[in-house]
Parts: C-alpha cells; sequence; structure tokens
C-alpha cells in the first residue's frame, strides 16, 4: 500500500481520520468503521471524559473547557494521542474521532506518524448543515455504561433512558445545549474546517454527505475506504 508516496511497512494498515462537526454522526459511524476494519476507535472526547469522571489532574482542568464547549489546549490532547500512539493495538491502523481539531494537531500527528514511519491513510470528512446539526446535537443521549450513541428523533432507544446494548443509564452531555452547540460550531468552522483543506493538498479526503441515513453513510464510507483487510 502506498501511502502520501511511500510504501507502509504494513500493508494492512488503515492510518483513518474522521472528521466533521459536531453532531455529524462521527461516534455512530467511527464504531462500524473501527469494527468492519479491525482498528482502534480512538475518541479524544472519550477519553477526556473518563479522564474528566475519574477526576485525574488532567481530567480537572480540561472540565472547564468542556463544559463551555471551548477546546481543550493543544498540548493536552497532542500527548493524550501521542501515549495512544504508543500502544500496540495501533499497530494494524487506527481510527481518529474528533483529533485533530487543530492545524497544530494535524502537524504533531504527522510528525508522530512519521517518527514512526507511518502516514494518514484517509480523512472522511463527514459534512452536515449546520440548522440540522442544532437540531441533532440536542436529541443526543448517550450511555454512560458503554458510551453508545442514541437520539431521541433518529435513534431511540427501545426504552426511555435505557441503553440497549448495555442497559446502561443514558444522559444528555453538559455540552450539548443549544448555547454550547452554537459555540462548538463556531469553533468547529473558525479552527477545524481549515483542516479539510490541509488534508486536501495531501490529496487524503473523502467528502462524504452526512444528511442521508446512518446507513447510507457508512455505505458511501465503505466506498470511499476500499474493501477491509486489502
Ligand atoms: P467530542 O466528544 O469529540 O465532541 O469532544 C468533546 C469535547 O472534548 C470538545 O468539545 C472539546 O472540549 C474536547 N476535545 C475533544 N477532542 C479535542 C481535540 N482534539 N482538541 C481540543 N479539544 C478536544
Amino acid at each position: 500500500m502506498t501511502v502520501n508516496g511511500k510504501e507502509t511497512a504494513n500493508v494492512a494498515q488503515f492510518n483513518l481520520i474522521l472528521l466533521g462537526p459536531p453532531g455529524a454522526g462521527k461516534g455512530t459511524q467511527a464504531s462500524r468503521i473501527a469494527a468492519e476494519y479491525a482498528v482502534p476507535h480512538i475518541s479524544t472526547g472519550d477519553i477526556l471524559r473518563s479522564a474528566v469522571k475519574n477526576q485525574t489532574p488532567m481530567g480537572l482542568e480540561a472540565k472547564r473547557y468542556m463544559d463551555a464547549g471551548d477546546l481543550v489546549p493543544d498540548e493536552v490532547v497532542i500527548g493524550i494521542v501521542k501515549d495512544r500512539l504508543q500502544e500496540p493495538d495501533t499497530a494494524g491502523g487506527f481510527l481518529m474521532d474528533g483529533f485533530p481539531r487543530t492545524i497544530p494537531q494535524a502537524e504533531a500527528l504527522d510528525a508522530a506518524l512519521e517518527s514512526l514511519d507511518r502516514a494518514i491513510s484517509k480523512t472522511v470528512v463527514i459534512l452536515v448543515d449546520e440548522e440540522d446539526l442544532v437540531r441533532r446535537l440536542s436529541g443526543r443521549r448517550i450511555c454512560r455504561g458503554c458510551q453508545a450513541p442514541f437520539h431521541l428523533l433518529f435513534n431511540a432507544p427501545k426504552e426511555e433512558g435505557v441503553c440497549d446494548k448495555c442497559g446502561g443509564e443514558l444522559y444528555q452531555r453538559d455540552d450539548d445545549t443549544e448555547a454550547t452547540v452554537r459555540n462548538r460550531l463556531a469553533i468547529y468552522r473558525k479552527q477545524t474546517e481549515p483542516l479539510i483543506e490541509y488534508y486536501d493538498r495531501a490529496g487524503l479526503v473523502a467528502r462524504i454527505d452526512g444528511a442521508k441515513t446512518p446507513d447510507q453513510v457508512y455505505d458511501e464510507i465503505r466506498s470511499a475506504l476500499g474493501p477491509a483487510g486489502e
């Protein structure tokens, strides 16, 4: 397999980035991609929420940014991702969800991968209209136990407030209120959207129409990624 003009050491590597505004359905698609392509799903949001829950020093620092819908400082999330890339389960590839979110994060990821003699294989961008996103995010519920995502309108749990998968309690994230959602979208436009051009320059971007059903979106992603295990 050739990545960025270089032969990669491991032909089966899928070093993937999933990009898109908050509420585009990244979490839902990420679980499916990770399962089919057999790569670990690395969500900096999930790692940070777990640090907040466990009240680690990093979690305590990150919480005030997260509650306001602001970005956690680059050096904190870059440190998280660098550590995560040392874990052996990333050897055959990975799926980054929610990282990178700024140009310095993207540059740090490129540098970290280069030192491991690896490179990004594809950046999947899920595109969704902004008003649609506000509607989607306010109905979102997450399982406290297994982090499975649900939606009161589009993917309602069988029993209200209870996770279909593990029976855990469903909750609304503090950062899913409308004012915070609008702030997160503004930050996305300003800081994260330029990454599409960054990865376009390397010819790595697959644009996916996120307004369709989750199954249709996933079908488009699969066509863009090609068969697993190639
Ligand atoms: P997410 O679940 O990806 O929407 O992330 C939830 C929150 O965690 C974000 O609103 C940020 O406050 C923080 N966060 C997650 N990933 C990053 C990142 N790559 N850079 C900065 N902050 C992040």
